[in-house]
């Protein structure tokens, strides 16, 4: 399928402001530089309307069964694929399950269990003092609280972002590599770094939907707008897409999609 010409055939409102993109001062094929969303607010809100009939109640991919495996399984999939993680989780979490548990365990045991995944020593190391320190300062129990997550061992803002909105319902954003991606290809939320992208999706997206935006955004580029060949013609949002990659302007029929089986069976 050809590129179409025109990125204004949604038929909904653009509220692009003239010259934002591809202004003509601009070099060919630099993209401009953009701090806001291309998107206006309906365009915004039917995105995400679209994404919720597509997935009402979408789960994340790594195993857990409470707030502390959560936050393990999180730590434990930094560089790693979350089918990997849980591969090597489903055993660790059966013996030690509790930061009592995993201390108990030892950084060795630990570090057994882990093995198959990549910096396993580093992060072996992390489990069992994030483990320490939550005995010590907060009483076994994982904090409802950035400023107090971040200062775990192995813990830094995406980590606390999943855990505050997985475990605790918390309207966060977690930007990793794909919505990093999906914020800037689409114009979405622009922003070199991931908490300009992070500012800028928590900005647009409806209160509504903040509650699953962040797997909706993981899931589309996952499965849909792909790293290296965005698939379009599976895309329901293509209408509204401004991203100079994109196919077609034709979107996906929009279904709902069923629950993602075992996750080590797709990846
Ligand atoms: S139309 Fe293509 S580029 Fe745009 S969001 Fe969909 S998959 Fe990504």
């Amino acid at each position: 399928m050809t590129k179409p010409k025109s990125k204004n055939s949604s038929s909904l409102e653009n509220q692009l402001s003239p010259g934002q993109r591809d202004g003509s001062n601009a070099k060919p094929r630099l993209r401009p530089v953009r701090s806001h969303s291309l998107y206006s607010p309906a365009e915004v809100h039917e995105i995400f309307r679209r994404f919720s009939v597509q997935r009402p109640e979408p789960k994340g991919e790594l195993e857990h069964v409470n707030p502390f495996t959560l936050l393990v399984a999180v730590v434990l999939s930094a560089q790693a694929t979350d089918a990997g993680v849980n591969k090597a989780t489903r055993a660790l979490f059966k013996v030690a399950d509790t930061p009592q548990k995993m201390l108990a365990l030892g950084e060795a045991k630990v570090g057994d269990y882990i093995r198959t995944i990549g910096l396993w020593r580093n992060k072996a190391k992390n489990v069992i003092a994030l483990s320490e320190a939550l005995i010590r300062d907060h009483d076994g129990e994982v904090p409802d609280d950035r400023d107090q997550l971040v200062k775990l061992p192995g813990v830094g803002r995406k980590t606390a972002n999943v855990v505050l909105n997985m475990a605790f319902g918390q309207h966060t954003m977690a930007v990793d590599t794909h919505i990093l991606r999906i914020g800037n290809r689409l114009g979405l939320a622009p922003g070199k770094m991931p908490e300009q992208v992070e500012q800028g999706l928590l900005r647009i997206i409806p209160d509504e939907y903040m509650r699953h935006a962040h797997h909706w955004l993981i899931l589309h580029g996952r499965y849909v707008c792909k790293a290296r060949k965005p698939d379009c013609p599976a895309c329901v949002i293509a209408d509204i897409c401004k991203a100079d990659e994109k196919t077609t302007d034709v979107p996906a029929p929009l279904v709902e999609i069923a629950p993602l089986g075992p996750v080590d069976e797709i990846q």
